[in-house]
């Protein structure tokens, strides 16, 4: 990688994964190792090549076994290198090796678990709301994250979008002028070769009533490499559009992640940052808010903490709802407000995500609304005489601004 990016301040020198590499990878040139295809040529794919690498666990070792027709394992050499091989629940070694509790169905869990496959109008598309799409590009990834929701996809049973398939879902969004949003998802869209990404998104652009794109990857925190100069001065092109990213620890927010992150941002491409509520792995108030504070020094944004979605084989990974809140509760008024996400449920089923928060508010009356704040003392907000919050300018506004 090239050092082009001036680090933000107290930002670590040295590379988080260079312990890692030379106890793991010991042969990889520095030219390999910061090649973004190197990686993906030699991640760990079974349990053989794993064992190499990892001293497993016998709830490992049998969780690889027995998850083996139910979704892939796939492990970059860089994420490989940020594992504890001393201890099972190092959060990097929870995300990526499954063990025996992944293999078990339980009642209630989902094939689907947010009911995608029924607002699927063309197999790229997810139509779910109104004013915005999901674009399913491709269903491979870096790393085959042990929680992932769309596992359905990205186990592979799908073949690879074809361009036809593409074609379709940008002339499904050509054809509703509704959608101002597309938010392109997969898999992981930073696998497609710079060519491909352009595919999609130069006719995107020319659509006139898309008003902004949304990237979903996890390529910052499992392959940093990936992200060059190239690829950030490609997606500058067709601002305005957002990368939104997937770190979940503290542990994840590497120099290698800095540098890749610093240089979208550096480019002109705003990051954002939606992590996933775990079980023993990031269930903790201290810990969300390592995350966030780590996430904004290197100027990624935390936007939403998701409650886990009820997808087959995570239940052992789920947090009582309450946990979210209370760990809310613990940010709210206590750090910085843009550290503190959105907490979302997306409901299982399909019924589209929704936010909590904990509840502040005492009394509700017409005169005066009676607070706690977030020391838990006693707040009272006046309420006004006039209610009428009509506004009448904004027919004029509209007027003007459309001519
Ligand atoms: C989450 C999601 C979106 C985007 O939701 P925002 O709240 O706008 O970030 C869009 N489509 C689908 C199907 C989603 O799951
Ligand atoms: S990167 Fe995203 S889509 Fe891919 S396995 Fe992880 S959570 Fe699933």
């Amino acid at each position: 990688m090239s050092p082009s990016v001036p680090p933000s301040k107290g930002a670590p020198a040295h590379p988080a994964s260079e312990a890692g590499r030379r106890a793991l990878f010991p042969a990889a040139t520095d030219a390999e190792w910061s090649d973004w295809r190197w990686h993906q040529r030699h991640a760990v794919r079974n349990l053989a090549q794993l064992e190499k690498y990892v001293p497993l666990t016998p709830d490992e070792r049998a969780g690889v076994q027995e998850t083996s027709s139910l979704f892939r394992i796939g492990i970059s050499p860089y994420y490989l290198s940020l594992i504890d091989r001393d201890h099972p629940l190092c959060p990097i070694r929870m995300q990526s090796i499954p063990v025996r509790a992944e293999a078990r169905i339980r009642p209630g869990e989902l094939a689907d678990p947010l009911g995608e496959d029924k607002t699927r109008p063309e197999e790229a598309i997810v139509h779910k709301y109104p004013d915005r799409v999901l674009f399913l590009a491709l269903d491979t990834c870096s790393v085959y994250c042990r929680h992932c929701t769309r596992r359905r996809i990205t186990k592979g049973g799908e073949a690879e979008l074809s361009k036809e398939q593409m074609r379709r879902g940008i002339e499904y969004i050509r054809r509703h002028p509704e959608v101002r949003d597309v938010l392109i998802s997969g898999g992981d869209p930073f696998l497609l070769s710079e060519e491909r990404l352009e595919e999609l998104l130069a006719p995107l652009y020319d659509i006139p009533h898309v008003e902004m794109v949304r990237i979903g990857t996890r390529v910052p925190v499992c392959l940093p490499m990936r992200v060059t100069d190239s690829l950030a001065r490609l997606l500058r092109r067709y601002a305005p559009l957002y990368v939104v990213t997937h770190f979940n620890h503290p542990k994840e927010v590497t120099p290698e992640a800095r540098e890749a992150c610093e240089r979208l941002v550096d480019h002109g491409v705003p990051v954002e940052n939606q992590a996933v509520l775990m079980r023993r792995l990031n269930s903790d108030a201290r810990i969300i808010k390592e995350l966030s504070h780590s996430l904004l020094r290197i100027r990624v944004r935390p936007y939403y903490l998701h409650q886990m979605d009820v997808a087959e084989g995570c239940e052992h990974l789920r947090t009582p709802i309450s946990k979210g809140m209370e760990i809310l509760q613990q940010l709210r008024g206590h750090t910085t407000g843009l550290a503190v996400p959105h907490l979302a449920v997306d409901l299982p089923g399909g019924g589209g995500k929704v936010t909590l928060q904990p509840d502040y508010v005492l009394e509700r009356g017409e005169q005066k609304t009676v607070f706690r704040n977030y020391k838990g003392e006693r707040y009272d907000y006046p309420e006004p005489e006039e209610t009428d919050c009509s506004c009448p300018y904004d027919s004029v506004w509209q007027q003007k601004r459309w001519g």
